[in-house]
């Protein structure tokens, strides 16, 4: 099922939806580990999660596999990510087909981080240059059968941060074809609910699903506030500065943090979260729990899994 779809029920239903952000982890034991994981926060009854594309597409068979085990056996519906970095036409080509083949049905098309050893992103020759590109692209070649969503920057990205040159591009990438816009990060839900007012001033009116990411550690978060330069607002440098040595405390008090800012964006109107799971179930998994957003008896989100059922389990 297409994510636009899924949102619009929300929107329909005025029912909160969430998603998991997941990403191929680097030995065997990792990728065991997370299908386990995704394995047990599918119970959580995620709208959709999504499986990101390494920079460089360093890791990217590992995308396609985990799509395909995502969607096929564990019955989630799955959004792939795909970017054009170091990605001749012939290598989205494959991407997209493995994808298709999946029954994958979502792709979050991107520019993509510059490889590790690269400062600056360059294009790579018979590859595309910008996201927009690449959403034409995926259009020309599957016409609707793949929804495709696009990244939005509150705060400005790596190479750009005049918010009007960014919100020009991302006009052009929603008019290329893109049906959802899901953000970077932030920790300041003021700053992410006035550039939604300039998103809509802008004309753009596909949904916008905020990126999430909730506190493990102190370090964590002060780090991925400087990778991702989001502000920090000084109510959460009081709250988690005097505290930063003790874990259980940072992830205690940071999901109160992180509780309090869903709130305002489901006030807000705004009825979709994507978590950046990080891989990890237990910050997230407290958050929706705070949000009353889980189901309470432990039942299962009513799923009816492949795996299962070749167990006779449904
Ligand atoms: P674009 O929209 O193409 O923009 C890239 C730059 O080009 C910007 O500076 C923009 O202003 C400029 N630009 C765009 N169009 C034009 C134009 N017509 N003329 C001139 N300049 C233009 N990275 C990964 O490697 N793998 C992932 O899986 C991944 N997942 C992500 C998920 C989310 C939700 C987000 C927010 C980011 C993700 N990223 C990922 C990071 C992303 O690839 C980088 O931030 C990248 O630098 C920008 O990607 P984009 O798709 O926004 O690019």
């Amino acid at each position: 099922m297409h994510i636009k779809d899924k949102l619009a029920e929300a929107e329909r239903t005025r029912k909160p939806v969430f998603s998991f952000e997941f990403f191929p982890p680097k030995t065997a034991l990792g990728v065991q580990n997370l299908y386990d994981r995704m394995d047990r926060m599918h119970d959580l009854g995620p709208a959709f999660i999504d499986v990101t594309w390494g920079a460089g597409g360093s890791r990217s068979d590992l995308t396609c596999e985990m799509v395909n085990t995502a969607q096929t056996i564990y019955g989630l519906e799955t959004c792939m990510h795909l970017t054009c970095t170091d990605m001749e036409k012939q290598k989205v080509d494959d991407a997209l087909k493995s994808a298709y083949s999946a029954g994958c049905s979502n792709i979050l098309a991107l520019r993509g981080d510059p490889p590790r050893e690269n400062e600056k992103w360059q294009a790579v020759e018979g590859g595309f240059r910008y996201a927009r590109d690449l959403v034409e692209y995926i259009k020309a070649r599957y016409g609707n059968h793949f929804d495709i969503g696009v990244a939005g920057y509150p705060e400005g990205c790596d190479d750009q941060q005049d918010q009007e040159i960014l919100m020009e591009h991302l006009k052009e990438k929603v008019d290329a074809g893109g049906t959802f816009i899901v953000t970077q990060m932030f920790y300041d839900v003021d700053i992410f609910l006035s550039w939604v007012k300039k998103v809509r001033a802008c004309g753009i009116t596909v949904p916008i699903v905020p990126g999430i990411m909730p506190i493990q550690t102190h370090a964590a978060f002060l780090r991925r506030a400087i990778w991702s330069k989001c502000h920090i607002p000084q109510k959460w440098a009081d709250a988690l500065e005097p505290i930063k040595n003790d874990d259980a405390q940072v992830r205690e008090v940071g999901k109160g943090l992180v509780t309090e800012m869903c709130r305002r964006i489901i006030d807000a109107g705004i009825l979709q979260l994507h978590f950046y799971t990080m891989n990890l179930a237990q910050a997230t998994r407290m958050i929706l729990e705070e949000l009353d957003l889980v189901p309470k008896d432990g039942t299962p989100n009513n799923r009816s899994l492949p795996w299962r059922q070749s167990l006779g389990l449904n």
